[in-house]
């Protein structure tokens, strides 16, 4: 047990009766940990410091679950499924089914999804109560650095984390209030007949792939000539290919100005004069700014980097003592499981006694869920080659999955490893293609342990599956 919680008198009883647990005030004594925001890092942060016995607690403004549950993992993953859904449809009848594809109720799938966020939301207070983690409704602003003021009560704590997340950025443009973001994608009761998403990165793609799955006319607009910037080439060009063969139009070389509505239909209006006009959606997907704005950080001292993210170093450790920073709000690898990771291993140090333990940000494997997924871990080619030169030898692989043998579309899949050096150590795997995102988790175990090619190699194929490229490349 934490040494100091052992101390507190309350500190049996709180970690017995969990329900009674809620009905302790705790602003009059400080705590160990107090949280900012109920997203994955925070929630995650503060259930392990309890683990520990440290006297915790959680303050949230809105859901609990944060981003992930309520506009982003999780309601993305149900849309993509149905996208999934509305693809096997279309391919029935080439598998020898007469299934009609009669439209789509966007509506009753809403409120499908909807009640399973509500009862994931339910889940997350339960956890918490279980726990023993105070959950504070409300919205917080510091006061000091270790200080933070909620609904007018003051409370006080050892340690605070910061784990604000996000918010989808709005473009200053003339206009630009008549789009929607990811945020507004999520609350649609119907589904739109033609649909403008402008960006390029992993939401705009993902949700231009669960719009186009489901019925709506997608036109993606994008700053350069390719999709995913930060991926791997092979990924961007690939998907480009796949979303255009399947109808999704892409402009390129697009940098927004404006957006002018007129009965009800935008218009979007480029800065070099071009006019795309006639979407009844139009949906920025251009970025995510840090949740710091009304948070009274500057009671605090804590240091921002240029874009406003929370600077931490590699213990999530900000420059004002006791004070932390997890998840999103410090601009790393913005990803649920690297959330809830870096708050894991916080707690462990803070309350555990894991002296040293943090999060390595390298070799974080990531899934794209568009159509097909694309599944990522470590370096791309290009920045391989920039790092290592000569030293890098990439295999790759492009073929058919069987699965669309006997259909009309025919969708490829495309692999990559970057193998670093002459014992060939896999410093990158690249995937698009059916089943990318299941096949990548084990995968990531094989390379974060140092495999290389030739691990690869001497593992026997499963047959006949799409992942068994991955270990057959020549
Ligand atoms: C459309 C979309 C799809 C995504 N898909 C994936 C995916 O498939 N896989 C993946 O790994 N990641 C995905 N992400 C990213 C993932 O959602 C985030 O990386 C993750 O939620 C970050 O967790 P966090 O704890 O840092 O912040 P959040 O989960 O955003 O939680 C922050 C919480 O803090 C609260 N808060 C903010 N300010 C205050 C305040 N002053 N007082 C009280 N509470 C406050 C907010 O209300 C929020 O609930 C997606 C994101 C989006 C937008």
């Amino acid at each position: 047990m934490f040494p100091a919680a052992a101390a507190s008198p309350n500190r049996y009883i709180i970690g017995k009766i969990a329900s009674i647990r809620m009905e302790f005030t705790v602003s009059e004594q400080a705590l160990d940990l107090l949280v900012i925001g109920g997203g994955s890092g925070g929630l995650a942060c503060a259930q392990r410091a309890a683990e520990y016995g440290a006297k915790a607690a959680v303050v949230e403004s809105q859901r609990l679950g944060g981003t992930c549950v309520n506009g982003g993992c999780v309601p993305k993953k149900v849309m993509w499924n149905a996208a999934h859904v509305a693809a096997a449809l279309d391919d029935a009848e080439h598998y020898g089914f007469g299934v009609p594809r009669a439209g789509h109720d966007w509506a009753a799938l809403k409120a499908k999804r909807d009640a399973y966020v509500a009862r994931l939301n339910a889940i997350y207070e339960r956890n918490l109560a279980a726990k023993g983690v105070e959950y504070v409704a409300g919205h917080a602003r510091c006061v000091d650095a270790r200080t933070v003021e909620v609904n007018g009560r003051r409370l006080s704590a050892r340690h605070v984390v910061l784990a604000t997340g996000g918010a989808p950025i709005v473009p200053a443009l003339p206009g630009a209030e008549f789009g929607i973001t990811s945020d507004g994608f999520f609350a649609l009761e119907h589904r739109p007949r033609r649909a403008a998403i402008i960006g390029s990165g992993y939401v705009a793609c993902e949700l231009a792939g669960a719009f186009h799955g489901l019925g709506t006319a997608v036109e993606l607009f994008i700053r350069k000539a390719r999709v995913l910037n930060h991926f791997d080439e092979m990924l961007g060009v690939a998907l480009m290919r796949e979303m255009r063969a399947q109808g999704v139009v892409i402009h390129e070389h697009v940098a927004p100005a404006a957006v002018r509505q007129t009965d009800g239909l935008k218009t979007l209006i480029a800065a070099d004069g071009r006019e795309f006009a006639g979407f009844d959606c139009l949906m920025w997907a251009v970025g995510r700014t840090p949740n710091v704005g009304d948070l009274g950080l500057d009671r605090t001292g804590v240091e921002l980097d240029g874009d406003g993210f929370i600077v931490t170093d590699g213990f999530q450790d900000t420059n004002v003592e006791g004070v932390h920073a997890i998840g999103d709000v410090t601009g790393r690898a913005a990803l649920t499981p690297v959330a809830i990771a870096a708050g894991r291993r916080l707690s462990d140090r803070l309350f555990g006694g894991k002296h040293g333990r943090r999060l390595q940000y390298d070799m974080i494997p990531t899934v794209v869920f568009t159509h097909p997924p694309i599944g990522t871990v470590g370096l791309g080619e290009a920045e391989a080659r920039a790092r290592h030169g000569a030293a890098i030898k990439v295999y790759v692989a492009g073929f058919v999955g069987m699965y669309y043998a006997v259909t009309v579309r025919k969708p490829r899949t495309q692999m990559k490893l970057v193998c670093l050096g002459p014992e060939e150590k896999i410093i990158g795997c690249h995937i698009i293609g059916d089943g990318a995102d299941e096949m990548l988790q084990g995968f990531a175990v094989a390379i974060r342990m140092g495999a290389t090619k030739s691990d690869f190699d001497d593992t026997i194929a499963i047959h006949p599956t799409s992942a068994e490229e991955l270990v057959t490349m020549r």
